[in-house]
């Protein structure tokens, strides 16, 4: 169990279940709220073997250090924070990744989580990464002819995977909602049934470089198929690209860099992977750099 105060009240969280308490009768101090973000997220390298047309990784080349990530998950969960979430491009590319789960899971009290395109998740990486991941969510952009056309990978393989990772942590499923997969969230909400994951996150497409956020027209259909959808599966929605949405906030007054940041594989903290702004994360520490993002970006959270 781990406690965490905030504007909100006390937190309590449990990697092992996932089970979250809120006690919003509990008035915190300011000065006692923990100064680490809730969550955040970790690029452990910008490599990826996939090339998504949506990709917004960063394409030079970069990859962090374990011992560094090792020291800065320390400091953040001696703060306060609930969980990190590795990603890149492509976690599992690092070429220390199960090393940086187990040490993260032995040595923190940190919910290890990580986001995967899953066509790598085999039983000798599976293998080592078993009791050391509490969370893994895989990205699946549509079914059958549209995942293989986005991705370039089978899908018959991409669903043996999801029920491979089931086997040592829960998982949950990533969809990258834009023209291509609109029309088949039901086909995706349907998978998560069949494999039994535990959550469907939809994550509104942002611009990148080669691609525009989605529309007015296309967020309409979204709202509408959020409204109307029945999945036995938990929905969530990424906070990009979720205004307007029917979302309901069990921390409204967690906001901003209190809520999540985001360390990019050059080892910049910013607000999200999107943000432009960023922090190198130097000598100091990992909160000294968030703090001084709060500061550059005018974050009073
Ligand atoms: S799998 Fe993810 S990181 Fe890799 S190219 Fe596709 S979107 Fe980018």
């Amino acid at each position: 169990m781990k406690y965490r105060n905030g504007p909100d009240g006390l937190h309590i969280f449990d990697r092992k279940t996932g089970f979250n308490a809120l006690f919003d009768e509990v008035r915190i101090p300011r000065e006692r709220w923990s100064n680490a973000p809730r969550h955040v997220s970790v690029a452990l390298t910008n490599l990826c073997d996939l090339h998504c047309a949506y990709c917004y990784a960063p394409k030079h080349r970069a990859v962090l250090d374990v011992d560094v990530v090792g020291r800065w998950l320390s400091e953040l969960d001696a703060a306060g924070c609930l969980g990190v979430g590795f990603g890149g491009g492509e976690p599992t590319l690092h070429p220390a990744f199960a090393q940086i789960c187990e040490s993260a899971a032995r040595n923190t009290a940190l919910a290890v989580t990580f986001t995967t395109h899953g066509q790598r998740l085999v039983p000798p990486l599976l293998d080592r990464l078993a009791g050391n991941v509490h969370f893994i969510r895989i990205s699946v952009d549509g079914v059958s002819g549209t995942y293989e056309r986005l991705r370039g990978r089978p899908f018959e393989a991409l669903r043996q995977r999801l029920r491979d990772a089931l086997q040592i942590a829960p998982v949950g499923i990533n969809v990258v909602v834009n023209q291509d997969t609109i029309g088949e969230l039901d086909a995706i909400a349907a998978l998560a049934e069949e494999v039994a994951a535990s959550e469907l996150l939809l994550l509104p497409q942002q611009a990148t470089p080669t691609v525009s956020a989605i529309d007015a027209s296309l967020k309409h259909q979204l709202e509408s198929w959020i409204n109307a959808a029945r999945p036995r599966v938990r929905l969530a929605i990424s906070e990009a690209g979720s205004e307007g949405m029917p979302t309901c906030d069990p921390l409204p007054n967690e906001k901003g860099l209190r809520s999540y940041a985001h360390i990019d594989a050059s080892g910049f903290a910013r607000q999200n992977s999107y943000a432009k702004e960023g922090i190198m994360v130097g000598d100091e520490g990992v909160i000294a750099a968030i703090d001084r993002l709060r500061a550059v970006t005018g974050d009073m959270n």
